[in-house]
């Protein structure tokens, strides 16, 4: 199982540079008790259970479980769960912490998998989970979803909630997952909080924004979420071979940067995609526009560079395609969907009880009085620095001074926030990093190739200092830093980000 869209991704936007504005994390891997929190028991050690080699003996499971055609064995399956969910648990305890404005985890986003069941290519809800762990902070979350898919299974596992509502924009009729029409299917408390959009053939950006953005504004108001999970699964571009909307990249991210504008915390995870050059392409550019920075048309050259062909350029362009969803008919479904939205409460309370545990153990590495301890910061930021991927750069000492001046700047201009790093797991598990503006996590699940998977994260506002800090050459691991560390980490929280993905072939699918 090769990630390739996330590592196609991950190699576009570290060759444009934003790696400068970005903090790094690995995924840890979720745990079967993560895991748990929302499927069943017995379906999350199926997952761990089966494999290629042993399938003939789970028959019955995997029909009961829907394993097996549209979501297949494969080696490492998984480990490929553990690592898109931990990933954007990581960021949602990272937003949690006030640590990060906005964290990515590009590997998640498999909106369809239910319960007990996977769907679509879609094993373990990392967005539920993810969504879950908001909760323990927030009283609110909303959930977009912008992928061509109905986001079935995260409506689905909140169908009685007034906590989290949800809000796809899909196609519909004769399409997967077949749900998603303009009611929405929640009852009790959860009813009106499935917010449904559903299309037909051809969307283009302006139509698209036409509708987003009354539609997000109108939320926003009755709803006042206090963190926002968004899925920005890319099969809903221009192209795509599975998708039928005419978006481009620039109409994708404008949802992106309309939902970034109410400077809400914000967790943002892949999805689907099935034209793997433009999903990376799309990718990027979110990444970048995440950060509020400009990025070239022309693409800088990288690992996958024939992929670009012929034209090498970033952006794609719409086709002909008709677009069948006519200002009548988006008007109608429109006032449907607000008249809807003025039955609910304005921004609807909830008693809050104890925070429970956070799904990630606060480290308490850095509280260590064993020197051996503090030198696996600069260990771990080693084994996730690679050195042809930071390349480019020439100054200051190479990358893992780089990363180790990160942490350090972090250090020095944080004092007041909470920097942590998490102990608690195996080698794939590397130190993290309270941050400012943005998080962004990109890894892979094959561990034996640290030096070519980063996951990555991203700082908006550090960038300068960041910049700052490249021009020290001092070690991470001096007494002064070690000192720093020590007083940071007393005052300090925690938080931290991972994150995974795999490639998903043609399937029906995210
Ligand atoms: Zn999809």
């Amino acid at each position: 199982m090769k990630p390739q869209r996330v590592r196609m991704a991950h190699n576009l936007l570290l060759n444009y540079g934003l790696y400068r504005k970005m903090e790094i994390y690995r995924p840890h891997k979720a745990t079967q008790e993560e895991m748990s929190k929302f499927h069943s028991d017995d379906y999350v050690k199926f997952l761990r259970c089966i494999r290629p080699d042993n399938m003939s003996e789970y028959n019955k499971l995997m029909q009961r479980y829907n394993v097996g055609e549209d979501c297949p064995v494969f080696d490492g399956l998984y480990e490929f769960c553990q690592l898109a969910t931990g990933g954007s648990v990581a960021g949602a305890v990272k937003l949690n912490k006030q640590a990060t404005d906005i964290a990515i985890n590009w590997a998640g986003g498999l909106h369809h998998a239910k319960k007990s069941e996977a769907s679509g290519f879609c094993y373990v809800n990392d967005i539920v989970l993810a969504i879950l762990e908001l909760l323990k902070y927030h009283q609110r979350v909303l959930y977009i979803d912008i992928d061509i898919h109905h986001g079935d299974g995260v409506e689905e596992a909140f169908y009685t909630t007034d906590r989290v509502m949800t809000l796809s924009l899909h196609k519909y009729g004769e399409y997967f997952p077949g749900t998603g029409d303009l009611r929405g299917h929640r009852c009790g408390k959860g009813k009106y909080y499935a917010v449904n959009f559903p299309l037909r053939d051809g969307i283009d950006d302006s139509t698209y924004e036409s509708i987003f953005v009354p539609l997000l504004s109108k939320i926003m108001e009755m709803y006042q979420p206090g963190a926002i999970v968004m899925q920005c699964g890319a099969d809903s571009l221009s192209g795509d071979r599975l998708g039928c909307f005419n978006l481009t990249l620039k109409g994708h991210a404008r949802c992106l940067d309309i939902v970034k504008g109410y400077n809400v915390p914000l967790l943002l995870v892949g999805g689907g995609g099935y034209t793997i050059r433009n999903v990376a392409r799309c990718w990027t550019f979110e990444t970048a526009t995440a950060l509020g920075v400009e990025v070239a048309n022309e693409l800088p050259y990288n690992d996958y560079f024939e992929y670009y062909g012929p034209d090498f350029k970033l952006h794609i362009s719409p086709s002909n395609m008709s677009n069948q969803n006519t200002t009548e008919y988006l008007e109608r479904v429109k006032i449907r969907l607000f008249e809807n939205l003025r039955m609910l409460p304005h921004a609807p309370g909830v008693q809050m009880t104890d925070i429970p545990e956070d799904a990630l153990k606060v480290d308490t590495e850095i509280h260590t009085e064993n020197p051996d301890k503090r030198v696996s910061i600069q260990a771990s930021d080693k084994r996730i620095t690679c050195d042809e991927e930071f390349s480019d750069s020439d100054d200051e000492g190479g990358p893992v001074r780089r990363e180790a001046g990160k942490l350090r700047k972090h250090q020095e201009n944080f004092k007041n926030k909470r920097l942590k790093t998490d102990s608690n797991t195996d080698d794939t598990n590397t130190d993290k990093v309270s941050n400012e503006k943005v998080s962004e996590t990109i890894s892979e699940k094959n561990t034996e190739q640290v030096s070519e998977k980063v996951p990555e994260i991203i700082s908006e506002k550090l960038q300068e200092k960041i910049s700052e800090k490249l021009q020290d050459k001092t070690k991470l691991n001096t007494d002064e830093d070690v000192k720093k560390a020590d007083e940071l980490s007393q005052n300090g929280k925690n938080g931290d980000i991972t994150n995974k993905n795999g490639d998903l072939t043609e399937k029906n699918g995210s």
